[in-house]
């Protein structure tokens, strides 16, 4: 079954309908990709999703629980623990080596130097960035941040990874080899991704589409 499902989900701003009755679900090892025009609500169903935002009304069930209705420190700790981020504009910490950032996730998590810097190594090297572990993000390309912030995200072993517009900021082939790295990486952890994007070459990368229009969930039909 679904790892993650939203039912039913409203969201308004003021007088603006972010969400207006938005479903979504999506199972483990799964990629499912989120388009729809800018501002028809697909950043505001991640946050819902996610326990960033707290739905106005429906539900939102993870792995058996419901977290619309969970206080927001059990949300934050299951959001360290379960959830992968990875951004447009890589949040890594500027303090902080390559190999530090991808490691800190892990060391909040409670695992030992040692082991967190290891498997900190092993993602790096994946996502082809092994190169840099020394290196600082004011010292590293947009492209190789994005390779750290991935690895950063996948480390942790999310059970669900969210990316919005993960690739944005980067040109074409490298955009395309940090996708191939990050959805093979997801379905062989059997992590579910949520990748929200505009772009239909991203949305390629994904098992299934889903269009977002007026705070409403379409399924599109992949391949046509
Ligand atoms: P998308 O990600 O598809 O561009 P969003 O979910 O960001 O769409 O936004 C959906 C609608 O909700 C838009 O009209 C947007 O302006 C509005 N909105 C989103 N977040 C906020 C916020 N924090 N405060 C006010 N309005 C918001
Ligand atoms: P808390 O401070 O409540 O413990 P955080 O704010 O550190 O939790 O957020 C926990 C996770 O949620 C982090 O992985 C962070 O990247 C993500 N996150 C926090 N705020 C946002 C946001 N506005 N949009 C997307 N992700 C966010």
């Amino acid at each position: 079954g679904s790892i993650l499902a939203g039912e039913g989900l409203h969201k308004t701003y003021g007088r603006t309908t972010a969400l207006d009755g938005a479903d979504f679900s999506v199972h483990p090892g799964e990629v499912v990709a989120v388009m729809g025009p800018s501002g028809s609500g697909k950043s505001t169903l991640l946050h819902c999703l996610a326990g960033i935002v707290r739905p106005d009304s429906g539900s939102v069930r993870y792995d058996g629980r419901e977290l619309t209705t969970l206080p927001d420190a059990e949300r934050s700790a299951l959001r360290r623990t379960d959830f992968g981020f990875v951004f447009q504009f890589g949040q890594l910490v500027p303090e902080l080596t390559c190999l530090e950032n991808v490691a800190l996730p892990l060391r909040l998590n409670g695992t030992k130097r040692k082991i967190a810097e290891a498997t900190a190594r092993e993602w790096l090297a994946r996502l082809e960035a092994d190169d840099i572990h020394g290196k600082r993000p004011g010292e590293i390309s947009g492209g190789q941040g994005q390779r750290v912030a991935v690895a950063r995200a996948l480390a942790g072993r999310p059970r669900v990874l969210f990316a919005d517009e993960p690739t944005g900021a980067l040109d074409s082939l490298n955009g395309e080899r940090v996708l191939t790295l990050l959805t093979d990486a997801a379905r062989d952890t059997s992590a579910a991704v949520v990748l929200v994007t505009h772009e239909p070459r991203v949305a390629a990368y994904s098992d299934r589409e889903i269009t977002v229009r007026d705070g409403r969930v379409r399924e599109s039909l992949a391949g046509l």
